[in-house]
């Protein structure tokens, strides 16, 4: 058994889980698996994920269960990167798969917890409609604080843009989906007693420290 961190973060789309998750992760020296990032790559690359993964992005729509769980499967189990630890951002979005990544972990040690990152609907409206992200690495920018140089990455100086599926019609879909499909999610890791609930609200430095304290408080119960 390690002493990493296998942590899965729910949260609505714009509630800050991939900037949180690049924390986190830092912090616990453990992989950062962003199942929005790897397929974002996937459609830069031109790769059969990819080319069958943008329709279903664009429009913000969830990809098939099938195709996501055999990404992830590939991610977690083919590589030595994640025997330490991983935080998983984005993965699991429906029933489904939080039941393929049951058996997934399973013999990685299964999970330690799952924070619910929760911020209010009318917040992570606000924060999408001036969210920009770098192409390159996927830092996360806004209108209202935007990279040194407009709009080129602080961190590897990829270009800085609006994500495609950063409209307004794809947001109110995705939105509608996550309580549909993902908010269910909650519950579920209640039952298991995996659950921790962290107020995403306020300066990142600060929600980052209550990410943290909940994570320790879960490890030093194992
Ligand atoms: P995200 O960056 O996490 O908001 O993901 C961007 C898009 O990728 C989503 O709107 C979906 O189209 C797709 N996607 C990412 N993760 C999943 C998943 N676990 N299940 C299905 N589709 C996903």
């Amino acid at each position: 058994m390690t002493d990493g961190c296998r942590l899965v973060m729910l949260g609505r789309q714009g509630a800050g889980k991939g900037t949180q998750c690049v924390r986190v992760a830092r912090h616990f020296d453990v992989p950062h698996i962003s199942t929005g990032d790897m397929l974002r790559a996937a459609v830069r690359a031109g790769s059969e994920v990819g080319l069958r993964a943008k329709g279903f992005m664009d429009r913000g729509e969830l990809l098939p269960d099938e195709v996501i769980i055999e990404v992830v499967d590939e991610q977690l189990t083919g590589s030595e990167s994640t025997r330490g630890g991983f935080v998983l951002d984005g993965f699991p979005r429906t029933v489904a798969q939080a039941e393929a990544l049951d058996k997934i972990v399973a013999p990685l040690g299964g999970l330690d917890v799952v924070i619910d990152l929760d911020v209010p609907v009318s917040v992570v409206l606000e924060r999408l409609a001036s969210r920009r992200v770098c192409e390159k690495c996927g830092a996360n920018y806004s209108v209202a604080e935007p990279p040194t140089n407009p709009w080129v990455c602080d961190a590897c100086g990829g270009d800085v843009v609006q994500r495609d599926d950063d409209t307004p019609v794809a947001i109110r879909r995705r939105l509608d989906l996550y309580e549909q499909e993902t908010a269910p999610l909650v519950a579920w890791y209640a039952e298991r007693d995996l659950l921790e609930t962290v107020d995403g609200l306020g300066d990142a430095d600060d929600v980052s420290e209550r990410i943290i304290a909940v994570i320790d408080a879960r490890r030093s119960k194992r």
